[in-house]
């Protein structure tokens, strides 16, 4: 991922401008009614700890002038620690670490397929419903869910114009690339062979410094005929370290159901004999991840809500900061 030295903010529903001062970063932001200092500072990412409120109070000085009550229209300097990340889009670039559960772990995020091979494509409600998207718009998420973290992560297949979309149908295209700029080629041994050996050497890199590094690929493959039983997320090893991260993964699955869910039993398991390229090559360790079953309705049902994609992201996010010694179960 790039590191950029200038803040940048978009104006959603209010008013931000970009600024930058000799090291001083901040954002502008006009407090609309119901705004205190709290929730302007939220507005723009950070979480209103006391320095943050310190810093805040001491950018606007001439404007509190020793009052912490904010008047409706006026814009604010408030303190930002967001980067920008132009692959997550507009609505989400901004990104601003809330923790640092992962820091010094390190994640390659695959998307599965891209580029001239959509995937398994279901039928929805008379659509298309392509894997290859469906994946990707998950990947984002929890790409941007372990950069609030604090994790240095990889998105290795990209789409620019593609950024987290809260959709519920996504249109097929072929201009997914990798990471560094390389052409996802048609061939599916050479394409395994060629993310692989992306983040293979990616991982020689950081192996000096690195706490962790795992490799995750996200899939929704097909299973059987349209009267298979509902597959929920489940997950695919080809190692040791794999089964036991899967593990983890899954047991964490398993307890947001019970708790969001708890009338539905969650069905999710572990192959841990996958035979696939990715997992038998990956210098990480690396877990599949199925997101469900392409060609059951119900899956697709669940996958289509832009929500729900967003839920297993929080998901898998909470796995993986359990997996790393945090306490997020
Ligand atoms: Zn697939």
């Amino acid at each position: 991922m790039k590191k950029f030295k200038f803040v940048l903010f978009l104006a959603i529903f209010w008013t931000i401008i970009p600024a930058q001062v000799f090291g001083q970063e901040y954002v502008t932001v006009t407090a609309s009614s119901g705004d205190g200092i709290y929730s302007l500072i939220r507005k723009s990412g950070p979480e209103p700890t006391p320095s943050i409120v310190a810093k805040f109070k001491a950018l606007n000085e001439g404007i509190l002038k020793g009052r912490d009550v904010l008047q409706i229209g006026r814009s604010y300097r408030v303190p930002s620690t967001a980067k920008v990340y132009p692959i997550f889009g507009k609505a989400y670039q901004n990104v601003s670490t809330t923790s640092e559960r992962l820091k010094g772990h390190v994640y390659y995020i695959i998307a599965g397929h891209g580029g001239p091979d959509p995937g398994t494509i279901g039928k929805f409600e008379g659509l298309q419903l392509p894997e290859d998207e469906i994946a990707y718009d998950t990947s984002l998420r929890l790409a941007r869910n372990l950069i609030q973290e604090s994790a240095t992560v990889y998105v290795i297949v990209r789409d620019d114009n593609d950024g987290i979309r809260d959709v519920e149908q996504f249109d097929i295209d072929t201009d997914e690339y990798y990471l560094g700029g390389g052409k996802i080629v048609r061939s599916q041994s050479q394409r395994l062979r060629d993310r692989t050996e992306i983040v293979n050497r990616l991982y020689r890199e950081n192996k000096s410094w690195a706490k962790s590094q795992q490799m995750m690929s996200l899939h929704v493959d097909a299973y059987g005929g349209n009267f298979e039983p509902q597959i929920d997320v489940h997950f695919k090893a080809a190692s040791k370290g794999g089964y036991a991260l899967s593990r983890v993964l899954r047991d964490t699955m398993a307890a947001k159901y019970a708790e969001f869910q708890p009338n539905r039993v969650y069905k999710g398991g572990i192959d841990d004999s996958a035979n696939y390229y990715v997992l038998n090559n990956s210098r990480p360790v690396a877990v599949l991840v199925e997101l469900g079953n392409i060609r059951h309705s119900g899956d697709q049902y669940r996958l289509v809500k832009p929500g729900n994609r967003q839920a297993i992201a929080d998901w898998l996010r909470d796995g993986l900061i359990s997996a790393a010694g945090g306490k997020s179960l």
